[in-house]
């Protein structure tokens, strides 16, 4: 298969529980379905209101400045409590039906189902018992503390979106130096080290959860 037997999807929806899910797991890679022809969307669910007075507007802020850079027009976000996602899985789904109602997207990007954090778990689950039409499912590896069971199974080159990639994380003012993940230095090397496994300078890794041939 040359590269121009990929199927380039037409819709694409990602995704997150919090700000900066998407950015950190296919930021690079929404920028390059971006390139290719697709239409992206991208939802969170939570705006980490609770960390510090404030936050809310700011996070959501970040987020929408961070989604459109790479591309998405209308990021959309909730205001569910943030480690709360678990009570408030029917609520989720409801969302995300609506979405796949309005968007009938044929790609969807969520966090990884054994991520050990709960909120992104809950948004995982929802995700694949929402989306049983012929959607195709991937899950995005979020770097952060525990995130090390991660094996990816698919890898998307983005050697040329790299730079949209850390741009958009850059808009995450609030993370730099409050998390000890989140830096450029870790971003990169996490993409260097999924480019090292698969061939391509850089890449972002993913694990299939359902794919239609
Ligand atoms: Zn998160």
């Amino acid at each position: 298969m040359g590269p121009s037997s990929r199927p380039t999807p037409s819709k694409v929806l990602a995704l997150g529980a919090h700000p900066d899910d998407i950015e950190l797991g296919c930021g690079g890679s929404l920028a390059r379905f971006r390139d290719e022809g697709s239409e992206l969307h991208s939802a969170v669910f939570s705006t980490c209101g609770d960390e510090t007075p404030a936050d809310s507007k700011l996070r959501a802020r970040e987020y929408a400045v961070a989604a459109k850079s790479l591309g998405v027009k209308r990021p959309v976000v909730y205001g569910f409590p943030n480690r709360e996602l678990p009570e408030h899985r029917h609520k989720i789904m409801r969302e995300m039906e609506r979405l796949q109602e309005d968007l009938g997207p044929d790609l969807v990007l969520i966090p990884f189902l054994e991520d050990p954090h709960q909120d992104h778990e809950t948004v995982a689950r929802a995700a694949i018992r929402t989306f049983r039409r012929r959607e195709t499912i991937l899950q995005f590896e979020i770097l952060r503390y525990g995130s090390h069971t991660f094996t990816p199974s698919l890898f998307i080159d983005i050697t040329g979106t790299l730079d949209r990639k850390l741009d958009a994380l850059r808009r995450y003012k609030s993370q730099f130096g409050r998390r000890a993940y989140f830096d450029e230095e870790s971003f990169r090397s996490l993409a260097r080290t999924r480019g090292a496994q698969s061939g391509y300078s850089y890449a972002e890794g993913f694990v299939v959860y359902k794919m239609f041939w």
